[in-house]
C-alpha cells in the first residue's frame, strides 16, 4: 500500500500515519520528497484493509492499495490461466464454448427443439432457466423441477451439457441433480450465502456480473466461491445498467480483456441480456469472441414471439445458425476454435 502525504504535512502527522501503518502490520518505507512524503507499506494484511482509514487521517493526500483485494481470483495466483474441464468439454482453453437455449424452459417441445438446434450447430451446452428471477412477481417464474427434468432429457438426447440458474442456496442440491453448471444470476452476484454454499460443493459455477457491479466486485464475489474450495468458476459479462436507454443494458465488451488481465478465471459473454434486443445480439456476440471471450451464453428460442420470458432478445433459429457460422470464422481469426 502507498500513502501520499499532502504538501506541507507536518512531521507529527507523518509519524501518526507511520504508527498506524505499523499497527496494521506493514513495514514502512519512507521517501521524503521536496513536496510530498510518500509512505510505502510492505506486507500487512492488505486484503482486509480499507484504504479509507488512512485517507481520512490528517495530512494525507491519498492512499492506494497495490495488491488486489482478492487473492485466489487474481491472475497472479495462476498466471497460466484456469481451464475448467466438464464432461469432456473445456472452458478457458483453446475452444470458444457456446452455451445457448431459451431464457426459460417452457415445454418439452420447446426445449427439445432448442437442444437439437444448439447441438446441430456446434454448441456444447444447453441453457434454460427453471427458476427465474423476474422483476415482477406476476411474470412467469419458471417450471421448477419439471423444467430441470425436461432440460436434462433434452441435453442427454443431444449430447449437450446443462447450465441452469440456482436462485437460492436451498436449491443447490436440486439444481445440481440436473445441471452440469450452476448459474448465479446478475441479481444474486452478491448473495453471499449462496456464493459460500457454492464454494462448498464441486459443480462448476457460472457467475454473472451484477447489474451495477464493478469488475472488482465481480472478482470479489468469485473469491467467495474460490475461498470455499471450488475453483471451477466461470465469470460472465452480461451488460451493466447505465444511462443509455436504447439497449436494455450496456454490454461491457472491455470487461473481457480487463478480466483476462486481472484474473485467471475463464470469462464468457452474454450478448442477449447485454443488449436486450434480438437485432443487436449477433454484433455483440461477434465482438465478444473477437475480444477474447472463452464462450458465449446466448438466448435462442424456436418461436421467440411467443416466449414466456425474454422473447425480444431471443434469436430466431435461422439467426442463431448464421451467427454460429460467423463466430467460427472470428474464433479462427483470433487463434481459437469453435
Ligand atoms: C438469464 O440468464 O436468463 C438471466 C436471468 O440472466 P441475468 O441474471 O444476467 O439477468
Ligand atoms: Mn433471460
Amino acid at each position: 500500500m502507498v500513502v501520499v502525504m499532502q504538501a506541507g504535512a507536518t512531521e507529527r502527522q507523518i509519524q501518526a500515519v507511520i504508527d498506524r501503518m505499523v499497527e496494521t502490520g506493514f513495514d514502512v518505507h519512507r521517501s521524503t520528497g521536496a513536496m510530498h512524503t510518500v509512505l510505502g507499506g510492505v506486507g500487512g494484511r492488505v486484503q482486509e484493509i480499507d484504504t479509507a482509514i488512512f485517507e481520512v487521517m490528517e495530512g494525507v493526500k491519498e492512499a492506494h492499495r497495490i495488491a488486489s483485494p482478492y487473492k485466489l481470483a487474481s491472475r497472479s495466483f495462476r498466471p497460466g490461466g484456469t481451464e475448467i474441464i466438464i464432461g469432456g468439454i473445456s472452458i478457458g482453453g483453446g475452444e470458444v464454448v457456446i452455451m445457448a437455449g431459451p431464457c426459460s424452459v417452457e415445454s418439452r417441445d420447446q426445449i427439445n427443439r432448442s437442444a437439437e438446434l444448439v447441438a446441430s450447430t456446434g454448441g456444447k451446452v444447453i441453457r434454460g432457466g427453471a427458476f427465474k428471477p423476474r422483476s415482477s412477481p406476476y411474470s412467469f417464474q419458471g417450471l421448477g423441477e419439471e423444467g430441470l427434468k425436461l432440460l436434462s432429457e433434452a441435453a442427454n438426447a443431444n449430447g449437450l451439457l446443462v447450465v441452469s440458474e440456482v436462485m437460492d442456496h436451498t436449491q443447490i442440491p436440486l439444481v445440481g441433480t440436473y445441471a452440469d453448471i450452476l448459474q448465479v444470476g446478475a441479481r444474486n452476484m452478491q448473495n453471499f450465502n449462496l456464493l459460500r454454499e457454492l464454494g462448498r460443493q464441486p459443480k462448476p459455477v457460472l457467475l454473472k456480473r451484477g447489474i451495477s457491479a464493478t469488475i472488482e466486485e465481480l472478482l470479489l464475489s468469485a473469491e467467495y466461491i474460490l475461498a470455499g474450495g471450488n475453483y471451477n468458476v466461470i465469470l460472465c459479462e452480461r451488460g451493466i445498467r447505465t444511462f443509455e436507454t436504447y439497449t436494455r443494458n450496456t454490454m461491457d465488451i472491455s470487461a473481457i480483456p480487463v478480466v483476462k488481465k486481472l484474473s485467471h478465471l475463464p470469462i464468457v459473454a452474454d450478448p442477449s441480456h447485454g443488449t436486450g434486443r434480438r437485432d443487436q445480439v449477433a454484433a455483440m456476440a461477434r465482438a465478444a469472441v473477437a475480444a477474447g471471450a472463452d464462450g458465449l451464453l446466448v438466448e435462442v428460442h424456436p418461436d421467440p414471439d411467443h416466449a414466456l420470458s425474454d422473447g425480444a432478445q431471443s434469436l430466431r433459429p435461422a439467426q442463431f445458425e448464421e451467427l454460429m457460422g460467423q463466430l467460427r470464422m472470428i474464433a479462427s481469426a483470433v487463434g481459437r476454435s469453435l
